[in-house]
């Protein structure tokens, strides 16, 4: 039996998904989890959704109770941050825990959210959303009813909108972008977000920057003045202006770092016995052929596992599309597929919007990259495939809601055969 020591940093999804893989590949020897929040790991997409609207209790978020890791011999370590990594040397610096030795160690840190670097963001109630303590403060914040305020119209700030308009709030987003989400879904689909906040009476200021936050006496924020010099009343204001990924620990030991740790398909580190996975890697994808980072719940399920399994020494190839889903009021969505940033797409609306179901795709060259769904259940799964076939299609037919959106043999939306693949890698 190994006695190797794995260590696994952070203590979030990613991080309990390789407990999980770890423990299933049969490796028994010790297995320790440094996570600097307190609390067990647990799930974050309700934190903006049911756990922010007040119908769900933070703790029915926890991914496993205490007993799970215990039974698995986990040494849980929370509430401590590793601090740093040598490579060479094997070691990991741990604040309150001291050096421990290790023979594997995982990098699964996730992100941070960017800060508003604008005078006044210091102020008390400007608030931004990643942790259960943050989501219970903006709970009870939004409980108050009083006006809020969100810089960002991504998928946090629609989100938080639509819980503060539950709560009775009166909303403004302001979003520097011509439309909400403008770099996932471009301004078309941008503009049924804006139409479907708008119904349910956010009041939107696009592009449009923050200035500054100005506050009251005893230091809590009362307001923000936009770049236009408008000057918007809020008790309260949500930051989501996107995500960083927490690379320092990799960076400062010498491990390579692009936007994200770089991985490859095995999800293993530029250093051999070092592996990252969910939010904070950026993986060699052998579907896509190109390195990429996703920051969303199913990749750091998904890669969490992989990595834990490529720890153990199993062949690894982590090829999933990316995938990401987000409930506004009663608009339930799903998004697959990667669009690089920069390419021109044409958008293919199946369904109207205005219908409140429909689904969208965006094309390149004739081929779907990605495709999203609003209330159109058990779509996905058709539209993860037609991506992967990449094949060319009609966008007639692919517009036309009586159409399947794969059939067998690819018939229907297809106009010709997929180009030549190499062999699949896994
Ligand atoms: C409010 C919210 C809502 C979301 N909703 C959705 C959604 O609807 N759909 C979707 O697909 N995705 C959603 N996401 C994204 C999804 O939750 C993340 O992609 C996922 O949590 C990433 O998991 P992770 O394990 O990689 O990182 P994290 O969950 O960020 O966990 C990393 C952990 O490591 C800790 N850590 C960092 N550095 C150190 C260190 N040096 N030492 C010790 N510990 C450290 C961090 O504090 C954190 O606890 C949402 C995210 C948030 C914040």
């Amino acid at each position: 039996m190994s006695t190797e020591t794995f260590v696994i940093v952070g203590g979030g999804l990613a991080a309990a998904r390789a407990v999980e893989a770890i423990r299933e590949g049969g490796r028994q020897g010790p297995l320790i989890l440094i996570g600097d929040e307190a609390t067990l790991p647990y799930d974050r997409p309700p934190l903006s959704k049911a756990v922010l609207a007040g119908t769900e209790v933070p703790e029915t978020a926890l991914l496993h109770p205490a007993q799970w890791y215990r039974e698995r011999n986990v040494d849980l370590s929370l509430g401590l941050r590793a601090t740093r990594l040598d490579t060479s040397a094997h070691t990991l610096t741990v604040e309150g825990r001291g050096r421990l030795t290790w023979d594997r160690l995982l990098i699964a840190t996730g992100s941070s959210p960017r800060r508003l670097a604008v005078p006044g963001a210091d102020l008390r109630n400007v608030l931004y959303l990643r942790t259960m303590g943050q989501a219970t403060t903006l709970r009870d914040r939004l409980r108050s009813g009083q006006p809020v305020v969100i810089v960002g119209a991504g998928w946090i700030g629609l989100e938080v909108a639509a819980a503060a308009r539950a709560h009775g709030c009166e909303v403004t987003v302001v979003e520097p972008q011509p439309t909400p989400l403008h770099a996932v879904v471009g301004a078309q689909i941008g503009r049924y977000f804006v139409d479907l906040h708008t119904a349910h009476g956010v009041a939107f200021r696009l592009g449009t920057g923050v200035d500054r936050l100005v506050g009251n006496s005893d230091g809590a924020v009362s307001g923000v003045v936009t770049t236009t010099g408008e000057h918007l009343a809020a008790a309260t204001v949500l930051v989501g202006v996107g995500i960083t990924p927490n690379t320092i620990l990799a960076q400062e030991a010498g491990i390579e770092v692009d936007n994200g740790i770089r991985c490859d398909e095995s999800l293993r580190t530029s250093s051999p016995d070092v592996f990252a996975a969910g939010d904070v890697a950026n993986w060699f994808n052998p579907t896509l052929q190109q390195h990429i980072r996703v920051d969303h719940w199913s990749n750091a399920q998904e890669s969490g596992f992989a990595a834990g399994r490529s720890m153990v020494g199993e062949q690894v190839h982590h090829d999933v599309m990316p995938y990401f889903f987000s409930d506004q009021y009663d608009a339930g969505l799903e998004y697959a597929g990667h669009v690089p940033r920069g390419t021109a797409t044409e958008v293919v609306l199946r369904g109207d919007p205005a219908d409140d179901a429909f689904m969208a795709f965006w094309l390149a060259e004739g081929r779907v990259l990605a495709g999203m769904h609003v209330n159109v259940w058990d779509t996905i799964d058709d539209v993860q495939a037609l991506i992967a076939s990449r094949s060319t299609v009609d966008p007639q037919v692919l517009a036309d809601p009586r159409e399947p959106i794969v059939t067998k043999g690819q018939k229907g939306i297809v106009a010709s055969r997929p180009d030549p693949q190499p062999d699949p890698v896994s």
